[in-house]
């Protein structure tokens, strides 16, 4: 039995993970789950998957579910804190651990799973984005293995048949978008775009930070970011096309003109049975394909495909993104805080749809940028740039 760990387990990720975990019980037992905060979610799972360990980031959240629990019949142990995620992550029963927490507050956990030498199945690019390459050397010291869920980098891992993207074999990558929700809304109208407009993704079901980067299409620049350091190609070889059903979610141009192209359901429980499968693969046994029973692709009902170049007008921050990787790890990790913190003030009411990026490219072009050397280094430049952007909000600046 594999052990595995989930960071972020009753977020949209973790939700998918546990819908296949639950389809292969035999392979893998769920030994930790870890939330920030949503304590109720929880309850239904540790009656389910029955983990020896359960950590919250609140510790309120946790208090309250040891309240809970303790009307039920279980062993489970309840963790609190930062540390307690980590400590999850770093488990010595735990072989692999799905990094499913939203945002730069997912890095402290990606991390110590990382350095712990796991099999990490990484959706939370901001971690990455943020720490760069001190994250990949990480897992080369200790023997993690990093293995993307994040659809588009899961789809490039499976056309190349792995990370290796090297120039003697691989041209150039494409990742595709859907576009968002706002693909065709007339550009005059920005600016009252809604909360709840911005959350409604055409195509995915996710979590709202990251509906609302699809909607911006900073996430397809993160992706953009993640996919230069995961595959080691510079920006000029990372393409992005739009694509507006989701159908396509990457492309691997070989030098020799073939072109792969990665084709599935919009669900995220493809690329995670995928990386499931890889992780089982690399801890011994004999497994390629974990079967999942989704509904087939049916491109005769789909009638076709379409593609198209990015309005650079329409989606600035993919040009910001482009921008930011070609400057450096400073400018990314800007660029994430940038982004987060705008967003969180989107979300809560406080800025228009069309600040988000300018309060981003704002940022950028005020900010003295120099690349972290160590972990520490990206925490501190991290809390740096979020206070100078909330003063920036504050001030209203960008409004
Ligand atoms: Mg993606």
């Amino acid at each position: 039995m594999i052990g595995v760990a989930l960071l972020g387990a009753t977020g949209s990720i973790g939700t998918s993970a546990l819908a296949v975990l639950r389809q292969h019980r035999e392979r893998f037992r769920v030994v930790a789950l870890a939330a920030r905060s949503d304590w109720q979610g929880l309850l239904p799972l540790i009656e389910e998957f029955e983990p020896a360990v359960c950590a919250l980031e609140d510790v309120g959240a946790a208090i309250a579910l040891r309240e809970a629990l303790s009307r039920h019949r279980t062993n489970v142990r309840v963790e609190a804190g930062t540390d307690a995620v980590m400590a999850v992550a770093e488990m010595s029963s735990v072989s692999v651990v799905v990094a499913g927490i939203s945002g730069f507050a997912g890095l402290p956990s990606t991390w110590a799973a990382v350095a712990a030498g796991k099999q990490v199945l990484l959706a939370n690019k901001e971690a990455l984005v943020a720490s760069g390459e001190l994250l990949l050397s990480k897992a080369r010291e200790s023997g993690a293995t990093v293995l993307p869920i994040d659809s588009e980098h899961n789809a490039v891992f499976q056309c190349a048949n792995g990370l290796n993207c090297d120039a003697s074999r691989v041209r150039s990558i494409t990742l595709t978008a859907s576009g968002g929700p706002f693909r065709t809304r007339a550009l005059d109208t920005f600016d009252s775009i809604s909360v709840a407009e911005a959350c409604k993704h055409p195509t995915w079901a996710m979590g709202r930070k990251i509906s609302v980067d699809s909607a911006t299409l900073m996430n397809k620049g993160l992706e953009v970011i993640e996919a230069a350091l995961l595959f080691s190609r510079p920006s000029d070889d990372i393409h992005v096309l739009i694509h507006p059903t989701s159908t396509v979610h990457a492309l691997v141009e070989y030098v020799d003109g073939s072109v792969l192209a990665h084709l599935g359901p919009a669900d995220m429980q493809v690329p995670i049975a995928h990386a499931l499968a890889v992780s089982a693969a690399n801890l011994g046994q004999s497994i390629s394909r974990l079967p999942l029973s989704l509904p087939s692709l049916s491109l005769s009902t789909l009638g076709g495909l379409e593609f198209f170049d990015v309005d650079s007008k329409r989606f600035p921050a993919l040009g910001l993104a482009y921008h930011a990787l070609r400057q450096g790890q400073g400018a990314c990790l800007t660029l994430n805080a940038a982004n987060e913190v705008a967003v969180a003030a989107f979300l809560a009411g406080s800025i228009r749809f069309t600040d988000i990026i300018a309060t981003v490219e704002r940022t950028l072009d005020s900010e003295e940028m120099t690349n972290p050397q160590s972990m520490d280094d990206v925490f501190a430049q991290d809390a740096g740039v979020r206070a100078r952007v909330a003063l920036l909000l504050a001030e209203g600046a960008t409004v």
